[in-house]
């Protein structure tokens, strides 16, 4: 079973399409990572895009609205910025939350997606966008997620690729209030406490990749597998 994962605390523009920035994301960073892999690495056909920010991923959504080797699923606020009709469009599992959601409905919403679009279509990569602006009190989400709940739906996604073996990406995108960053910290922790992310991964991170932790083996012997 492959273990490839990577978190990147810096990444999840997806505001930002090919052409055009938008939503504090100057930069499409998950396009580019899956055209990157689809290009140059061997083995990686096909994608899914978990979106778990409290906004609609719009920039990728436009991106690959006619590349059917990306599989969106996409979890957000239906009240709040940016209500892309047209990026809707490509979104292969939808899910609008109303205001003030918490987090009963909003993990079993979760678990039951993910695991759908999983078996659904099996891609070679997750690329997982773990925005916390769904914790409770964030002034642009408008949902109500507790700590808690953030560490548990990052846990939900992370056992569903380690369950089918598939890699994953995991960007912290959106979150607008201060202990948010503990919270990330906390649920990486508890990724870890949890055998989802390998110790032996941070090993050779030195200064220069700080922001960025991972263990992607050979994604070619993933394929042969
Ligand atoms: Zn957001």
């Amino acid at each position: 079973m492959d273990r490839g994962w990577a978190i990147n605390v810096g990444g999840g523009f997806h505001h930002c399409s090919s052409d055009k920035g938008g939503g504090f994301c100057a930069y499409a960073d998950i396009t580019l990572a899956i055209k990157f892999l689809f290009e140059r690495v061997e083995g990686v056909a096909r994608a899914t895009i978990i979106d778990l920010d409290a906004h609609q991923g719009n920039g990728h959504e436009r991106d690959f609205q006619e590349d059917r080797r990306v599989y969106i699923m996409d979890v957000y606020n239906r009240h709040i910025y940016p209500g892309d009709g047209y990026a809707k469009r490509a979104i292969k599992r939808k899910v609008e939350l109303e205001w003030g959601t918490e987090d009963m409905e909003y993990l079993q919403k979760v678990e039951l997606h993910s695991e759908g679009a999983l078996n659904e279509i099996r891609p070679d990569i997750i690329i997982y966008n773990a925005g916390t602006d769904i914790l409770d009190g964030d002034p642009l989400g408008g949902l109500a997620i507790s700590p808690q709940g953030i560490i548990k739906r990052d846990e939900i996604i992370f056992r569903a690729a380690r369950r089918r073996g598939i890699p994953i990406l995991m960007v912290t995108s959106g979150g607008y209030q201060k202990k948010t960053a503990r919270i990330i910290a906390d649920s990486i922790l508890n990724l870890h406490r949890q055998g989802l992310i390998g110790e032996e991964a941070v090993e050779g991170a030195g200064p220069s990749h700080a922001p960025l932790m991972m263990k992607i083996p050979s994604l070619r012997s993933t394929q042969e597998k």
